[in-house]
């Protein structure tokens, strides 16, 4: 049976690709030395001098292999834990002190053979220990229980057994018994074999994430039983030699200066973890840079180091700088997010290399970042400029080089500068506000410009404030119509669609533009409500129209429709809903988005594109030619056609090189099979041009404004529609 054992564990690797191989390889040696050791056994038990130790030198060795080995099974795993290690030396003290006070030290006291001899036979059973010992720890690294560790556990609680019969007869006065004595060990072998066979074998060295240690009931049954040891042993030594009670006193030192250590390291690996928990809680994972908890904090702090009151410009006041990167999208569009997150990360190494200590510099959002320091406004002033040259200088991103600006905004608390509220106690969530703001003031005026708060943008965002205030009473109340301007075919003048644009007009600050509020609506999110009523009233038109056969099949009327509407991914249910209510075919309806959409595109907006799409209702790029205008994003997008700024048409007749680009459109959108549409004509000049450029249909003030429905009705449905057919069928029959 051992030579089958040993035999099989040579094997497991190769049968199993069971790895690494040396736990193996050793654990088979083990297994030969206790054979080698089992043969020598009744002859060496025999002898006298060094002769009686020939069994045990095979033995000893055979255990010291196997706990190699099983520590090659640990490591390969999870490598062994301090808590593991301290918990099993605790078991081994408290076996140790057992077997050597119960089995060891009465078996030496025998007369007539020779000492050693019976002292190992009483250890042997502490040897076992360890390796149940290794073996649990293996245990507690691993949640499942396979075949071969139940089969591996088992071989070695039967050499325990077995070993603790022997330390018993042996102090009792003997080294060899019955042989009823071996079974156990006969089913050690067995049980080893067996496990090295199984196929799950290959799992017990595979490495795994540590399960997180809590201080189980199980650890509890292993450890508690090991702590009572000395004392349950003092009665037993009580009467017996000073030799066992310097033996027991040294072992309860061992076990209280282990306990001690377990409670050290308790100690110290909770309060690092809570230091790194600490650290995850204020620090952005990815540059390592605070985060906007830790900055706040910061802010806060530096505040309470200045006068309340506003500083005179000349003094130290508190700076905060907000930083927000130009085109970040773009890149990540591009090269995709590994390529965006290593150009956050050297951005972060930049910042941090160019602002002095012991200024804060904290990542906030996505590619948002935040400068807090203490000093002057020249300083601060001399920083930032430092920071844009340094931001500017290309990065190597993926195999390009890419140029990033940021754009900054500035706020300190100066009296000069800055006219924080003086009635309110400033605080840093205002700062931070203040200096966002100003960020967005500077982002708006172009790229990479760097923007100092002031006043009147607080104005501003009270008035935008009050704005989205009002357009929502405004949408309660009803207080919000459309118009609608004509789209016609350019040769002929003739009808073909028309575009909703909405209207507001506020009791108190009269009409308002949809240009100033659909950013403040898109803004607080009012959008979608606002979108939804603008779809539910256009197709409500669309349908009268219809009913009344104002206006044919082909007619179609375009929406406009938000980036943010797009982000909604009930979006495409609520048009089909919307059609189906109304009964207006798909096909009369274009949906105008814009460049943006296509540019900022998120996998919830490219799914809603395509929705909308496979519903059926056209969609067209709306202000064609003022964002990035990439045949790219035409093509990998379900678009149907592109209206041409109006932007490029103004130059029309006087401008060559508009004349350029509205070509390039031209021919791009033939090759791709868009539609165009010419928006903003004014002039019979522009139309010409136009319509020598191959675009065939306009839209603009040469033709209308946009008007209400009403005048749209009488104007260019009943008006006119109807009168050209009727003569055009006169002309057909005659
Ligand atoms: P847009 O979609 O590009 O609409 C065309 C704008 O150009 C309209 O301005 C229209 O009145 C104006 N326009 C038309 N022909 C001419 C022309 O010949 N010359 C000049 N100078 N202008 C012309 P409006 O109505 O002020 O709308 C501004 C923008 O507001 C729209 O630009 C659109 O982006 C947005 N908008 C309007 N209605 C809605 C809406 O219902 N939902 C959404 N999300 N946005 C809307
Ligand atoms: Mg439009
Ligand atoms: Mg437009």
């Amino acid at each position: 049976m051992a030579l089958a054992a040993v035999a099989a564990t040579l094997a497991a690797p190769r049968l199993h690709r069971a790895t690494p191989h040396h736990p193996w390889y050793l654990l088979g040696a083990a297994g030969a030395m206790f054979l080698v050791g089992a043969l020598l056994r009744p002859w060496s038990v025999e002898r006298t001098g060094w002769q009686a130790l020939l069994g045990d030198a095979f033995t000893v060795p055979g255990y010291l292999l196997m706990a190699l080995s099983l520590a090659g099974l640990l490591l390969a795993r999870s490598g062994i834990q301090r808590h593991a290690l301290i918990d099993g030396l605790i078991v081994c003290v408290g076996a140790a002190l057992a077997t050597t006070l119960l089995l060891a030290m009465p078996a030496a006291a025998i007369d007539g053979r020779p000492q050693v001899v019976s002292v190992l036979a009483g250890l042997y059973p502490l040897f076992d220990v360890v390796l149940v010992l290794l073996l649990v720890s293996l245990a507690f690294t691993t949640t499942g229980r396979r075949p071969a560790y139940v089969l591996l556990l088992c071989g070695i609680l039967l050499l325990l057994a077995g070993d603790l019969a022997y330390a018993i007869i042996g102090a009792a006065g003997h080294l060899t018994g019955g042989r009823i004595i071996d079974v156990p060990f006969l089913l050690s072998c067995t049980a080893i074999g067996a496990a090295a066979l199984h196929p799950s074998v290959a799992g017990l060295s595979r490495a795994a994430a540590v399960p997180v240690q809590t201080w189980s009931a199980r650890r509890l049954l292993v450890i508690v039983p090991a702590m009572v040891v000395p004392f349950a042993l003092i009665p037993i030594v009580a009467h017996k030699g000073t030799v066992e009670r310097i033996v027991l006193t040294a072992g309860g030192v061992a076990m209280v200066a282990l306990l001690f250590a377990r409670a050290v390291a308790a100690v110290r690996d909770y309060a690092a973890a809570q230091l790194r928990s600490e650290h995850q809680a204020t620090h952005d994972p990815l540059t390592g840079l605070p985060n906007r908890l830790m900055l706040a904090r910061e802010i806060s702090r530096l505040l309470s180091t200045v006068p309340p009151a506003q500083t005179p410009s000349a003094e130290p006041a508190v700076w905060v700088l907000f930083l927000d990167l130009d085109g970040f999208k773009l890149v990540n569009d591009s090269w995709g997010h590994e390529a965006g997150d290593h150009l956050l990360v050297e951005v972060a190494r930049r910042l941090r290399d160019t602002v002095p200590e012991p200024a804060m510099v904290a990542r906030v959002g996505g590619d948002e970042f935040v400068v807090a320091r203490l000093g002057t406004r020249q300083e601060t002033v001399t920083l930032v400029e430092r920071i844009m040259e340094r931001l500017s200088a290309p990065v190597q991103v993926s195999s390009a080089e890419v140029v990033i600006t940021p754009s900054i905004g500035v706020v300190g608390t100066t009296a000069g500068m800055a006219p924080v509220p003086a009635v309110a106690a400033v605080t840093a969530e205002a700062l931070m506000r203040d200096a966002d703001t100003a960020m967005y003031r500077a982002k708006s005026d172009g790229r990479g410009r760097w923007t100092e708060f002031d006043a009147s943008m607080h104005e501003r965002v009270r008035e935008r404030v009050e704005i989205e205030l009002a357009l929502r009473q405004a949408l309660a109340t009803g207080q919000l119509h459309l118009a609608y301007q004509p789209i016609v075919e350019l040769a002929s003048g003739k009808l073909v669609g028309a575009e909703a644009l909405i209207r507001w007009s506020d009791p108190v600050r009269g009409p308002i533009s949809p240009a100033v509020f659909i950013p403040i609506a898109e803004d607080s999110g009012l959008i979608a409500a606002i979108g939804r009523w603008v779809l539910d009233e256009t197709l409500r038109q669309v349908a009268a129209w219809r009913a009344d056969e104002l206006v044919g099949e082909d007619f179609w009327v375009s929406v406009n429709v938000s980036p943010r509407q797009l982000r909604d991914p009930t979006l495409p249910g609520k048009v089909s809903e919307a059609l189906e209510r109304w009964d207006v075919p798909q096909s009369s309806v274009v949906l105008e988005i814009t460049e943006s959409v296509m540019i900022d595109a998120s996998t919830v907006t490219d799914q809603v594109l395509f929705d909308l799409r496979r519903l059926g209702v056209k969609m067209v790029v709306d202000d064609f030619g003022t964002g990035f205008s990439a045949l790219g994003y035409l093509r990998r997008h379900p678009v149907t056609g592109v209206k041409i700024d109006r932007s490029f048409v103004d130059g029309l007749g006087t401008d060559a090189e508009d004349e350029e680009i509205v070509r390039a459109v031209v021919a791009m959108s033939t090759a791709l099979k868009l539609t165009v549409v010419a928006e903003g004509v004014e002039t019979p000049a522009q139309q010409d041009v136009l319509s020598a450029l191959g675009v065939t249909v306009g839209q603009g003030h040469l033709w209308s404004v946009p008007v209400s429905a009403e005048e749209f009705t009488e104007r260019w449905l009943v008006a006119l529609a109807v009168v050209p057919e009727s003569t055009q069928d006169a002309a057909g029959s005659s």
